[in-house]
């Protein structure tokens, strides 16, 4: 990654207070922040400080990472009140990142969501679950050479 490519990310820049989007909350790995166009009262962006394009998400070591991404968001929304019944939390799909740098989104309560944004994100959207899934299939696939 060159250093113009990393200076162009606009969650690379976030996660280095250098954008007007300022986190709200950060620990050692990640940073939350609001989402710019809201689909529910909360509408959370989880992003990890390094550098991680989706399409290269599907290797071992970052499956700690989402792990620690989905817990640091969950008790976001619940310190705001929020609970995890009325949450929607996940992924994008490759195919359907706005920002090519690894988040999560969690929206608060997901009943506010409008139908136009869900019809959007269903399309688009992959629980934790299911990425990690998927990340785990891959690497049983180079491993063994059987994608089960
Ligand atoms: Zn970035
Ligand atoms: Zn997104």
């Amino acid at each position: 990654m060159s250093d113009l490519l990393l200076n162009a990310c606009v969650f690379c820049q976030i996660c280095n207070n250098n954008h007007r989007t300022v986190p709200f909350e950060e620990n050692s790995k990640m940073v939350v922040f609001n989402n710019v166009t809201p689909a529910a009262k909360y509408h959370f962006l989880v992003a990890p400080k390094i550098h991680i394009d989706q399409t290269n998400l599907c290797t071992e070591e970052h499956i700690e990472l989402i792990h620690d991404m989905v817990d640091f968001g969950r008790s976001c929304l619940l310190e705001r009140g929020g609970d995890l019944e009325g949450s929607k939390i996940g992924f994008h799909k490759p195919v359907g990142t706005s920002v090519s740098h690894l988040h999560l989104h969690c929206i608060y309560p997901a009943s506010e969501i409008s139908t136009k944004y869900q019809m959007k994100q269903s399309e688009v959207f992959i629980s934790p679950d299911t990425l990690i899934g998927n990340v785990k299939r891959k690497l049983r696939f180079q491993r063994d050479g059987n994608p089960k």
